[in-house]
């Protein structure tokens, strides 16, 4: 390839970024708007932070041990020498925001939602980005178990409405402070026995947090964890009640679901309910949206103590399952020819819009058949004719592009005539 072919570097996404483009972002609101509506019914509210952090935020609030932490985080130093990370995922920047803006004493619900980019810096492959979506739910100071069958069933209903098909909901809990050490203990006994037949991960995560053993995708090693004790058997009493009376709030719901024990969740914060939706789709298993409660994280941020539970979904992911395609538009074409006429196709098209049609004017001096043409290929469903004789007469020509249809009539008639259409 000659240099003027190859693609200038300027001109092309950024490694593991990617355009979101009209054609495709329709989709993309399609979710935002369900998933808005949704949580707000529930009494959430959107939580705004930015998108980089000081990197000790992520350090301290996603784990030292964990994959994000350890070699994926997009982290860079800024021009004062800071160290700054762009978000690997929300929840640590909410619990920054709550500790920041004391929002624990505002005495509102402390539910929250935000839908945007998150980041990280693994190697980029299909389906994986740099920059990547995340919808992101969280719920602080609320510790009854009735709240996490209401995440759950929220999530849920989100898939539901969206039209994702073939979901199942994996529930289980990874315990507390109280009981977890002693399941990790019996744990990395158990690991220790089997530590040849382990990748090498896993025998790092033995040492670490034998846990993460189970989030592993090599054969072998799911294998070998299908054999591991179970963390039910290990759970205090407080943990033991509380997981059975969300099982209770989903049965009281209507919401199937099957207990994982092996779900543990990857990130070290998790306390007592840990929740997938999987989707089973095409013969494969993908988690469409995880999350658990987080009764801990706040205090040991050096925040008040209060508990959380919240979920992430990855929005690129949930796309790739949906069937939904978006409603052609419903707008107008003008059709202008003169100065007269462009000057009051400018005029109508803004008593069009404050009525509340789309309408588009272009201005690029076709002639009157060229922009019908154009209006069809572009896919209009009225076309507004401005001509000589309806300049003169004040009365214009509305064209139903679908069944030929014209009718006739005054700005006003016209536009009435629409409203009651475009819907
Ligand atoms: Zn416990
Ligand atoms: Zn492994």
């Amino acid at each position: 390839m000659s240099s003027d072919q190859a693609p200038k570097k300027e001109l092309a996404a950024v490694k593991g970024t990617h355009d979101i483009l009209p054609g495709e972002v329709e989709i993309w609101q399609k979710v935002e708007t369900t998933a808005t509506r949704l949580f707000e019914s529930y009494g959430y509210r959107e939580l705004r932070a930015p998108i980089i952090e000081h990197t000790e935020l992520f350090e301290k609030g996603t784990g030292r041990t964990t994959d994000v932490v350890t070699k994926e985080m997009y982290t860079f130093v800024d021009k004062g020498g800071r160290s700054i990370t762009l978000r690997p995922e929300y929840t640590p920047s909410v619990a920054r925001a709550i500790v920041e803006h004391r929002l624990d004493l505002l005495g509102t619900p402390m539910r929250y939602y935000y839908i945007g980019p998150m980041f990280h810096y693994d190697k980029p492959q299909k389906g994986r980005y740099r920059q990547f979506h995340q919808i992101d739910v969280e719920v602080f100071a609320e510790k009854d178990p009735a709240v996490d069958a209401e995440i759950i069933e929220m999530a849920d209903t989100l898939l539901r409405v969206l039209g994702v098909a073939e979901t199942e909901i994996l529930v289980n809990s990874v315990g507390c402070k109280a009981c977890r050490p002693g399941y990790s203990r019996a744990l990395r006994a158990q690991a220790e026995k089997v530590r040849g037949g382990l990748c090498e991960d896993c025998r790092r995560k033995i040492d670490i947090n034998p846990l993460r053993i189970f989030d592993c995708k090599v054969e072998l090693c799911r294998a070998l964890a299908k054999e591991f004790p179970q963390i039910m058997e290990f759970l205090c009493s407080e943990c033991r009640d509380h997981f059975a009376e969300v099982r209770k709030y989903l049965g009281l719901a209507g919401i199937p679901h099957r207990v994982e024990p092996n779900l543990v969740r990857g990130l070290d914060y998790y306390t007592k309910t840990a929740f997938e939706v999987i989707n089973r789709g095409g013969g494969q298993q993908n988690a469409v949206l995880g999350g658990g409660r987080y009764d801990d994280m706040m205090k040991d941020f050096g925040g008040p103590d209060i508990c959380g539970i919240g979920f992430a979904c990855g929005v690129e992911r949930l796309i790739a399952m949906l069937s939904f395609k978006p409603e052609p538009r419903k707008f107008v074409y003008v059709v202008h020819a003169g100065d007269a006429a462009k000057a009051k196709a400018v005029e109508l098209a803004r008593l069009f819009r404050v009525g509340g049609v789309e309408t588009l004017v272009e201005f690029a001096g076709r002639g009157f058949k060229s922009q019908f043409g154009r209006a069809d290929k572009l896919g209009a469903s009225w076309v507004l004719i401005i001509g000589e004789d309806e300049l003169a007469k004040g009365e214009f020509l509305l064209k139903d592009m679908a069944t030929g249809t014209q009718t006739s009539g005054s700005p006003r008639v016209l536009l009435a005539a629409l409203q009651g259409r475009v819907g």
